[in-house]
Parts: C-alpha cells; structure tokens; sequence
C-alpha cells in the first residue's frame, strides 16, 4: 500500500492514476501505507514547482505559471503529474508508452496542437517532450489524425444515433457493461416496448430541432440475440422514426447468436455494417472467458454473412487474454487476416472492477508481452492494408495500452469515429445508453446517461426521455440567448 501526500489534495485522483501507470492497481491512502510519496507545490519567480520525493529518491519539475480559470487548473495538472510520473520513472526505470498520459483519448492532445498551427513532426516531438509519449504512439496518433482527415467535421445540423440492446446469451468474463444474460428471455418484450417508446419521443425532439441523422449503430449487448422477427421490427421502427442514415452498424458480436433470417432482417433494413467477433480463435480461451461459441463458428457466421452480400464486415480481436501469449495472439491476428474483413478492432484487455476476471482475482497480464501483441497487431495489418482510424484507452488495460481500430481504405466507422472524438451529437436509447449532447460553439458536451437496470429502464422511460427532452432543449435554446 502507498500512501501519498499532497498539498494540491484536488489532483490526489489524477496523482494516484500516474503512480498506477507504474504500479498497476496499487492501493493508494492519503494517511497510511507502506512507502510514502509527498508532493509540495510552490510558486516562485512565475514558475511552478513539483517537489516529489519517495525514500531516497527526489524530483523537481518547474513550469511557467498560467493565470486564468480552467487553463491555469489544466496547466497546473498538468505540472504536477508531469513531476509524479518523473518521479515514478526513475524509481522504477519504467518508460510508459503513453508517458504521463491517463485520459482516454490522446488524439485530442494532437488536435490541440494542430489547432496552435504544430502538426507533423513537431507535433509528435511536442507529444514525445510533453508527456514522454513514445515515438511508435506519436506516430500511431498522427496517423490516426490522417485518416480522420474529412470524416470529422460533422456540419452542426446532424447527430448520430446509437441504440442499446443490454442482452447476451452469456455474459465474458472481462465484461463491465450493463448487459443481461437473456435467461428466458421474459424481459426482452417489455424491453423492446420501452425502446420503442424512448424511440418514437426523441424523434420527435429531432423533428423539432431539425436534425439530421447521420449514421446509426446498435449495439450493446448483442442486438443478434433478439429474434429475427424482433430484429426485424425494432429496425424498421428505426428506420420509420430515423430515415437517412449514411451508416448503418449492428453488433453481430457472438457468432453463435448470428443465422440467416437475422442477417437477411439486417439487408432488409439497409444495415450496411456488422462486426462479427473472434476475440480470439483459440476454443481454450474461447471457454475460459465465457463466450459459448468456438473458432469454427465465428468462421462459418463470417462466411454466411459475406456470402449473403454484407459489405463491411468488422472484427474485433482481444490482446493480452488470460493463458495467451504472444504466439497465441499472432495466431488469431493471422487467422483474422485471412478472413479479409474490412475492419478489424484490437482491444488490449481491460480487467474492469465489475468483471468476472477482476472478482476471481485474475492478474493482469505482462505488460511488455501486451505491448509486443498490440505492435504485432500493428505491423501485420499494416502490411495487409489496414490503416489505424481511432483510438481509445481504458482504466486497467494491460500494459495501460489501447483499443485501436484499423480499416481498409474507405472503410472507417464513422460512429466510432464521432463517439470517441466526440466531434458529434449522439443521441442515445436504452438501458445504459449514454446521450452525449455536443454544444459545437462552446465546445462543450452534456452527458444524459439512463438507468442500467433493465427493470428500472422500462418503468422509467418516460422519465428518462423528459429529462433528455429538458437537458437538450434547454440547452438549445440557451444557445440562441
Ligand atoms: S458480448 Fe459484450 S456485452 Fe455481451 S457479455 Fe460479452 S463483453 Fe459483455
């Protein structure tokens, strides 16, 4: 246990997520523990100064003082957890590669910077001097950045939409969503019901604003664990209260979920885009993390879905899953390949604190064999023809690496795209669904997230649906004061 003093205690979170970049998921105290670690911030001749120290060791970080509401406090964040991670570097000689990076999305750190006129080269000299990011990460970022390029300016006028659809047949071991085993399925009709409802309100919020779709995507969950008949109506439903979607995505996750009436209910419906999912094609693990299907399966759905005429078919793999190594992952990155979808999404596995993985205890993997996985990853889809088009990181990945999606050329998601940069609107239903209301001139984003539960989401739909109805179009209609 570490026990950490500060006196900026409002950056005591942020402090512990920099020590964790080097210890994992260590207990950290502010009045008992082990080792201690104390910070003093002072101020002097218009610099700031980090003093760190642990035992022996003890650092100093200065940087120029910034006056000014959030700027100063972004800055002066930024100081301190520049000088904990110095500290932590050189008790440990670990070299991060995210450097002091915790958030969750660095590319907005390069969007900043292209935003001050610093691109290119001194753009990723700025990533590697700032926050000691390495050189192969500032150039994943930049090449993320590149095939951004076009596919980000969203016009003020449009929004995606995203539909939840909290039911799998089994629930993974590293899974953290709020999702439900279908057990009998008894909530399933009642659930679709309440979706229909929160549907049909906004739409009509979207008529009022004039708004406009500009791509879909159902997920959750697993959308291909409704009934073909189910499928079919919820997207016609859509469809009928949200025409014109440029993109159309549903999760077809669990290959044992997908067959040909769900898939034919998908083309009937102008679904374009379906992720059909590996994780890995190894049946050991395939059982060890609770997915109730086998490679084979993932590669006969693929097959059924391609033959049937799908144009874009993603997968997702799962780097750093319990017992592989990095034979193991290559293995399943390889098979993916020669599948050929034209999107493939590699995941660093993440052991959440409510997943099945977390409770049993199970211990991350090496972070340098993570690190190695997600390079491998890297080249061989380079060298198949994949480029990388968004980036996410997670709390608690291994090797604190990150999600990455690769696509052909002409293949990126435009949802993942917008969801992660968050450069649009996206208009959420269902259980767990997260609304994220983009204010673009203010550059500002309201969060209306819904209820988890399944059973509480269908006897508050209404509820939720005026409050978003009342956060959005307050909010509109401040814009014009
Ligand atoms: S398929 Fe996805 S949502 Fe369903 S249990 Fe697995 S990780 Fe969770």
């Amino acid at each position: 246990m570490i026990r950490l003093e500060t006196n900026l205690p409002g950056f005591w979170g942020e402090l512990c997520e920099v020590i964790r970049l080097f210890l994992g998921a260590v207990e950290i105290r502010p009045d008992e523990g082990d080792e201690l670690i104390s910070h003093a911030h002072a101020e002097r001749d218009g610099q700031w100064i980090e003093r760190f120290s642990c035992g022996t060791h003890a650092v100093e970080h200065t940087a120029p003082v910034v006056r000014g509401g959030l700027a100063e406090k972004r800055q002066l964040k930024r100081a301190a957890k520049t000088g904990c991670f110095l500290l932590m570097r050189e008790i440990t000689g670990a070299t991060p590669p995210w450097g002091s990076l915790t958030g969750i999305r660095p590319t907005r750190l390069m969007y900043e910077l292209r935003e001050q006129g610093v691109t290119g080269e001194a753009a990723r000299r700025a990533m590697r001097e700032t926050f000691f990011v390495s050189p192969a990460k500032a150039q994943l970022l930049s090449d993320i950045l590149a095939m951004q390029q076009g596919l980000i300016d969203t016009p003020d006028t449009e929004y995606d939409l995203y539909i939840g659809i909290p039911f799998c047949t089994t629930r993974c071991a590293y899974c953290s969503f709020a999702s439900g085993e279908l057990g009998r399925g008894q909530l399933v009709e009642p659930y679709l019901a309440a979706l229909k409802r929160e549907m049909a309100l906004d739409a009509a919020l979207m008529d009022e604003l004039g708004l406009r779709l500009r791509a879909a995507y159902m997920g959750g969950g697993t959308p291909t664990a409704l009934t073909a008949l189910q499928l079919d109506g919820l997207l016609k439903e859509a469809n009928r209260l949200f025409p014109g979607a440029r993109e159309w995505t549903v999760e077809a996750g669990r290959p044992d979920t997908i067959d040909r009436d769900k898939l034919q209910a998908l083309l009937d419906n102008g679904v374009q885009r379906i992720s059909v999912n590996p994780q890995t094609f190894s049946d050991e693990t395939l059982r060890v993390i609770g997915r109730a299907h086998t490679a084979a399966q993932t590669v006969e759905a693929y097959a059924l879905a391609r033959s049937m005429g799908f144009g874009h078919i993603n997968m997702d793999l799962i780097a750093a899953l319990p017992g592989e190594g990095e034979a193991d992952f290559l293995r399943s990155l390889n098979r993916t390949i020669g599948l050929a979808p034209e999107s493939v999404t590699v995941h660093t596995l993440a052991i959440k604190r409510s997943s099945r993985l977390h409770e049993q205890g199970y211990v991350q993997a090496d972070a340098d064999a993570a690190a190695r996985m997600v390079d491998d990853a890297r080249r061989a889809l380079g060298e198949a023809g994949y480029a990388p088009y968004y980036l996410y990181r997670q709390k608690y990945m291994a090797g604190n690496l990150e999600n990455v999606g690769y696509a052909r050329p002409g293949y990126a998601c435009l949802y993942n795209i917008d969801n992660m940069e968050e450069t649009t609107r996206i208009l959420a239903q269902g259980a767990g669904a997260i609304t994220k209301w983009l204010f673009p001139r203010e550059r500002r984003i309201e969060r209306a997230p819904n209820v988890r539960n399944i059973g509480q989401y269908i006897e508050r739909v209404e509820e939720m649906a005026a409050r978003k109805r009342s956060l959005i179009l307050g909010k509109e209609e401040n814009k014009h004061d």
